[in-house]
């Protein structure tokens, strides 16, 4: 079972690196990719975590926005960690989430909300991508909601009078960063429409130009006509089709290995970075 799109406590979700490399384990896995929001920083400890016959697969999910403001996330897989263009991408990215959460707090009590920013840092573990799933962690320490869900459901999600947008590339900025650094580049759950704006068939194209390889089309928040539409674009474009389950731990409610990706689509995409990165025990 192949599970390429999962986050860590490095961003927003709740096991540490290495208990996500042991659940691999645990739950049979072949090969695993970690792709936190925004960073590399739970590669090294995943990496020391690596046993048995699991395949490690070293990515990000990258945060992206569109020129019209359509929010898009962009998985990185098999790139070079230490290329500079990468990471200034991705701290450039991380800086623009603390402002932001100041505004959405702001606005938040503005609507008679009881939260602080020493909340939500309290909640967050160090280090971490700041997200707003860490707002929500903070709304339920304050008694607000009763869980992350409620809380995106009644106050955080994309359509909410307090949500607010952070600085981020583009998609095809992102696409031409990962594939600069040497890697893959997997557009994440394109058609989610409940989370807010998607993107329209037409607009694949130009990712595809920009040097897309692939698009996660197995994913719980697409429904069966998403899935569909997606695979056939996909096709069309001669794009490699993944699936993933976006685990987060007990962050929500995916579980690992949920959707997965074929043996095939996963060796052409490991077959179109620079270089052979998976990781090996
Ligand atoms: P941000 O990157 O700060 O905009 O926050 C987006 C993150 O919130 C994504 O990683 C989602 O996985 C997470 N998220 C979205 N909806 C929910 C939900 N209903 N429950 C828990 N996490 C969610
Ligand atoms: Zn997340
Ligand atoms: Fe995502
Ligand atoms: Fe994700």
């Amino acid at each position: 079972m192949i599970d390429l799109h999962t986050h860590t406590n490095c961003s927003d979700g709740t096991d540490t690196p290495a208990q996500l490399v042991n659940k691999a384990l645990a739950e049979g896995l072949s090969v695993l990719a970690i792709t936190d929001h925004d960073t590399t920083s739970g590669w090294q400890a995943a990496q020391l975590a690596l046993r048995a016959e699991l395949s490690l697969v070293l990515g990000a999910e990258i945060s992206c926005l569109t020129t019209n403001g359509v929010s898009v996330h962009m998985l990185g897989l098999l790139f070079d960690g230490e290329n500079l263009q990468m990471q200034n991408m991705l701290e450039n990215t991380r800086d623009g989430r603390i402002p932001r959460a100041h505004k959405m707090i702001e606005l938040l009590n503005a609507g008679g909300i009881d939260i602080t920013m020493e909340d939500v840092e309290s909640v967050k573990p160090a280090g971490a991508t700041l997200g707003r799933p860490h707002i929500a962690d903070a709304l339920v320490k304050n008694g607000v909601v009763s869980s992350r869900d409620e809380a995106f459901t009644d106050l955080l999600h994309n359509n909410s009078p307090f949500y607010v947008a952070h600085m981020a590339p583009t998609p095809e900025d992102a696409v031409s960063t990962i594939r600069n650094a040497g890697g893959v580049a997997v557009i994440a759950h394109p058609f989610a429409s409940h989370r807010g704006e998607v993107l329209s068939a037409h607009d694949f194209l130009p990712l595809k130009n920009a040097g897309l390889n692939g698009i996660e089309v197995n994913h719980r928040d697409h429904s069966n006509e998403e899935r569909n539409a997606l695979a056939d674009i996909a096709r069309e474009l001669d794009l490699v089709i993944t699936g993933a389950s976006d685990y987060h731990g007990t962050g929500k409610l995916n579980s690992l290995g949920e959707n997965h990706t074929h043996q095939a689509e996963w060796e052409r995409l490991e077959s179109e970075a620079d270089q052979r990165r998976v990781i090996r025990a």
